[in-house]
């Protein structure tokens, strides 16, 4: 053949292979777009593990309508302008190739707006053509959806692997996101099912709990740690969890590494992560461990592969160093202090006031995944498949019809400091939190009335009126519907004046104006693809009985009762605990009575 420059389309879908390996890397360089946006929720869903369609939803601060086509260009982006630029990245993106690369390789659709603008566009692509662009009105943020992946490229849709090794993939992707930005809220849905959420609190090791569950969690230390780089005067800082020796595994799969906010595959670090553990494990096993690594942008070169899982360091020792001692010296401080009997009040608070139950909701997704770490899409063994007894444990939504019991039969004993209801059941002692817990049983109520009648009761009004400004007032005409099948009924009224025809029937104290103000701050701040169960929570949340409140035996045994039928009955709906349970043993042994026969 004589030698021919090639089609563009040709050298999209040569440099798509480069970056899009399978569906977890269409995620991956999604939410690292979201990140990059500064959103601060991410919602993730996929079908069929990704292959059908990927849907990914964020609030940060979407696309310029003038710079939609750009967005979808090969080597365009926002984040870098010269080679220069290479040495101080601060973004996850640079390289202006995702969303030009899944373009070529799916059909893709973008709805975006910028925060600054009042109209939103939407584009569609079909490998790499543009099929159509147009204004559409949506709340700021951006939805990418990406169907049919490999549609136009056969050869790589024949090697992506079963649904659910895809599936594992993008869980972990997810999980792994969630646990480097804990601020941000990370929901993931698979097959319209919630599967993993985030809290969002900005405490990494609420996160970490809700990836590792809660019993690998209470084996785990806190790290902390920095290593001073000699000639640039600056600091490597270490921060995050690892497991004490007890808890370990044959694979490294669980030993997680960022830098710079970045998932990494490498191997080195994995090395120094175990060897900190030399002699106090067994060789040939392997910690649990996240650890986030801080260090100057221009001691690392994250480009060094299009899907940026590698990276070099400008002296591999320092790093390989300070994450050595920093997990060294916890480790080493544990076993130290465990052969002198005790490892202060925290610890023992820690392994004594438990969750109760094996079903706990935090233990959802501890279920092996048997994931490769971030970012290693290489030549791996097959992970084995998920069983069914593993797909079962997908957490169930509220409202079904009849929920089976989630916590045992609880005593109600008495409430102290006006807050809490204090229960006995056959596995010790309950401290519930009234206002979290009752969040948690009307959200499950309301959530169950909507799906059944469409619509929350509410309760009339007259002659109540809401002075808005003209962002919200805009922000209520979107939402109108909506906010009428919370219950929640606004009519224009001129201007930007409305009356409050009704709002929930739930809201029985406060003052209407000022409960459908809150629940307008909830509609600007919620995520785009969540704004109704946000409200939802919201609505519960104001519902829900106050700290302070002195509640008689039967308002206890009401609330506590209902809790028990919960399908999350240990969180609320962000995640906030709504009880502490103290075991019978470890009271026992807080009074010395392990021992003893009375
Ligand atoms: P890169 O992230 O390397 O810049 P991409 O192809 O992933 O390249 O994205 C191209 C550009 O599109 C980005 O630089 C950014 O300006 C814009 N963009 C992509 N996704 C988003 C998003 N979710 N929110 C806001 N802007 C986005
Ligand atoms: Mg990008």
């Amino acid at each position: 053949m004589p030698i021919q420059i090639l089609a563009d389309d040709v050298v999209s879908q040569i440099a798509a292979g480069e970056v899009v390996e399978r569906p977890a890397s269409v995620v991956k360089e999604l939410i690292e777009n979201a990140l990059d946006a500064g959103a601060k929720n991410i919602h993730v869903d996929i079908w069929q593990g990704g292959q059908k369609r990927i849907r990914i939803s964020d609030d940060g601060e979407g696309i310029h309508a003038d710079e939609v086509r750009l967005a979808i260009t090969r080597h365009a982006t926002s984040k870098l302008r010269q080679a220069e630029d290479l040495q101080s990245i601060r973004t996850l993106g640079f390289r202006g190739e995702a969303l030009s690369s899944i373009a070529a390789v799916s059909r893709l659709a973008l709805v975006t707006r910028h925060r600054d603008e009042t109209i939103g566009t939407e584009i569609r692509v079909e490998g790499s053509a543009i099929i159509h662009q147009k204004p559409v009105g949506n709340p700021a943020g951006t939805v990418i959806s990406v169907d049919n992946l490999f549609f136009n490229t056969p050869a790589r849709l024949k090697f992506l692997k079963s649904e659910n090794t895809e599936k594992r993939q993008i869980v972990s992707i997810v999980t792994h996101y969630a646990m480097a930005y804990p601020h941000v809220r990370f929901v993931l849905l698979h097959d319209g099912r919630e599967f993993f959420r985030s809290p969002g609190s900005g405490q990494l090791e609420d996160v970490v709990v809700k990836v590792f569950g809660l019993e690998n969690f209470k084996q785990m230390l806190e790290v902390g740690g920095t290593e001073r780089i000699h000639e640039l005067g600056d600091d490597i800082v270490v921060h995050g969890f690892v497991s004490q020796p007890k808890l370990n595994r044959k694979d490294r799969t669980r030993i997680i590494v960022f830098i710079n906010g970045r998932a990494v595959q490498d191997s080195g670090l994995t090395y120094a992560v175990t060897q900190a553990y030399h002699t106090l494990m067994d060789k040939g096993r392997h910690p649990y461990a996240v650890l986030m690594i801080h260090m100057p942008t221009d001691f690392v070169d994250v480009n060094v592969h299009p899907t940026k899982a590698e990276v070099r360091f400008q002296d591999t020792n320092v790093v390989f160093t300070a994450v050595q001692r920093t997990v060294r010296r916890a480790i080493v401080g544990f076993a130290q202090a465990e052969r002198h009997g005790g490892y202060g009040v925290g610890q023992v608070e820690r392994e004594g006031w438990s969750l109760p139950y094996n079903d706990a909701p935090q233990r959802q997704l501890d279920m092996d995944l048997e994931v490769e770490p971030l970012g290693t899409f290489g030549d791996q063994p097959d992970p084995a498949e998920m069983s069914e007894d593993e797909l079962a444990r997908i957490p169930e939504g509220a409202g079904r019809p009849e929920n089976p019991r989630t916590l045992p039969l609880l005593r109600v004993v008495g409430q102290i400091g006006a807050a809490y209801i204090v229960a006995e059941g056959p596995a010790g002692m309950y401290l519930i939190d009234q206002h979290t817990a009752h969040t948690r049983v009307l959200y499950t109520e309301l959530k169950a009335l909507r799906a059944q009648q469409g619509r929350l009761p509410h309760r009339e009004l007259q002659s109540q009126t809401l002075e808005v400004n003209p962002d919200v007032a805009q922000l209520i005409e979107q939402h109108l519907e909506m906010l009428q099948s919370l219950g929640v009924i606004l009519e224009a009224f001129g201007g930007t004046t409305f009356l409050i025809r009704s709002i929930p029937a739930i809201w029985q104290v406060g003052d209407p104006p000022a409960l459908v103000w809150s629940l307008l701050g909830c509609l600007q701040s919620a995520s785009v693809d969540d704004v109704s169960d946000a409200l939802l929570v919201h609505i519960a949340r104001l519902a829900a009985v106050k700290a302070g409140k002195i509640l008689d035996v039967d308002e206890m045994r009401g609330l506590v009762r209902k809790l028990e039928y919960c399908p999350d009955p240990l969180i609320d709906p962000d995640g906030k605990p709504t009880l502490i349970h103290m075991s019978a043993d470890h009271l026992a042994r807080e009074f010395g009575r392990a021992n003893r026969t009375s």
